[in-house]
C-alpha cells in the first residue's frame, strides 16, 4: 500500500487521453513548501503572502519579504512559483490597517488597498522581484475588477524594475505577471485581462462569494454556497474558453480545484492547471489518473448549459460515474 502511494504521488500527472495535467500547491507560509514537496505538487499556485502582514503592529521591511519568498523560491528548486501581492482588509485585517469599511468585502481590500498605498505595494513588488533571481516566480494580482486598476498596476510593476535597475540591484527580468478571477465583472471581461496578462487564475471562493451575494464567513447563509450554481459554473467556463482561445495559461485556485468530485467538471470545461492544499492533491491526482476528458467534455458542456440543480447534479454524477 505504502509501495502504491509512492508510486501514485511519483508517477506523471495525465489523464487517459493523455492530456498532462498540472497540479499545484496552495501555501500560507514558506514552511508549508515542506508538504507540498511530499506531495509532489508542480509548483506553488497560489502563495498567499498575507502571513507577513498579519499578527503584527508595523509592516514587514522590503527586505523581510525578500527573505521569505527567495526562501520559497529556493526550496522549489526550479518548480514555478506564484506569489500573490497582499490580499488583506475584509475578513483579514491587521491592527495598522485601521480598517473601518462599511462593508469590508466590497471596500479598499487587496488590489484596491495596494493602489491606495503604493509604498507599501512598491516594497512588495521589488521583495517578489528580487526573489525572481532564484527560480521561476510570478507575480499574480488578487481581486482585479477593472482593466484601469490592471494599467495602474502594470505600470507600477515597471516603476520597481526601474528602481531596482537604479539601486543596481538584480531581479527576474521576465518575472510574469497573472491576474485572479475572482469578480465576477473579471470573469465576464476576462478576454481584455487574458490580453494584457501573462496568466489568470480563478479565485472561485470569491467568485462564488460575489457572485451568489454571500458572505464566505457568515454561517447563517453558508448553506446557500454554492459551487455548482449555473451562474458560477458559466463565469467559470467562460473564463476556460477565452483563456483556450488566446491561448493564455490559466488556473483554478480557490477550493474548488481541490475538491474530487469537480475534477472532471473542470477537466471537461477545458482546465489543465489545479492548484489546492496539499492534503488534496493526492485524491484529485486519482481522479485525473482515471479521467478520459475527450468523453467527459460533451457532458461537462452540458452542465454548463443546464439550470435546474437535479440536472446540474445528474450530470455531475454522469461525469463522476
Ligand atoms: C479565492 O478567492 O478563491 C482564493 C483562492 O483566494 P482566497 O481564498 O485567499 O481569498
Ligand atoms: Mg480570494
Amino acid at each position: 500500500e505504502q509501495q502504491k502511494l509512492k508510486r501514485l504521488k511519483s508517477s506523471p500527472s495525465a489523464t487517459l487521453d493523455g492530456l498532462a495535467v498540472e497540479l499545484m500547491a496552495n501555501i500560507d507560509q514558506p514552511e508549508d513548501v515542506k508538504e507540498a514537496l511530499q506531495e509532489n505538487a508542480a509548483g506553488i499556485g497560489l502563495f498567499r503572502s498575507e502571513f507577513l502582514f498579519l499578527n503584527r503592529t508595523d509592516l514587514p521591511s522590503e527586505d523581510e519579504q525578500f527573505e521569505a519568498y527567495r526562501k520559497v523560491a529556493k526550496a522549489m528548486k526550479g518548480r514555478p512559483v506564484v506569489i500573490r501581492t497582499l490580499d488583506i482588509g475584509a475578513d483579514k485585517s491587521p491592527a495598522w490597517l485601521h480598517a473601518d469599511s462599511v462593508n469590508p468585502a466590497l471596500g479598499l481590500r487587496a488590489i484596491r488597498l495596494c493602489l491606495a498605498e503604493p509604498p507599501l505595494f512598491l516594497a512588495q513588488l521589488r521583495a517578489i522581484l528580487r526573489a525572481g533571481r532564484y527560480g521561476p516566480v510570478r507575480i499574480l494580482i488578487p481581486m482585479l475588477a477593472s482593466l484601469g486598476e490592471l494599467d495602474q498596476v502594470l505600470e507600477l510593476i515597471d516603476v520597481a524594475k526601474a528602481s531596482l535597475d537604479k539601486d543596481g540591484i538584480t531581479y527576474g527580468k521576465d518575472t510574469q505577471i497573472g491576474g485572479m478571477i475572482e469578480v465576477p465583472a473579471a470573469a465576464l471581461a476576462a478576454e481584455w485581462f487574458a490580453r494584457k496578462l501573462d496568466f489568470l487564475s480563478i479565485g472561485t471562493n470569491d467568485l462564488i462569494q460575489y457572485t451568489l451575494a454571500i458572505d464566505r464567513a457568515d454561517d447563517t447563509v453558508a448553506h446557500l454556497y454554492d459551487p455548482l450554481h449555473p451562474g458560477v459554473i458559466q463565469l467559470v467556463a467562460h473564463t476556460l474558453k477565452v483563456c483556450q482561445r488566446l491561448k493564455r495559461p490559466v488556473s483554478v485556485c480557490g477550493e474548488m480545484a481541490g475538491d474530487p468530485r469537480l475534477t472532471r467538471l473542470l477537466l471537461g470545461l477545458g482546465l489543465r492547471s489545479f492548484s489546492m492544499h496539499p492534503a488534496h492533491l493526492m485524491a484529485v491526482k486519482q481522479q485525473v489518473l482515471r479521467s478520459h476528458v475527450a468523453s467527459l467534455a460533451p457532458i461537462a458542456g452540458k452542465l454548463a448549459r443546464a439550470g435546474r440543480p437535479e440536472r446540474i447534479q445528474g450530470y455531475l454524477e454522469r461525469l463522476n460515474g
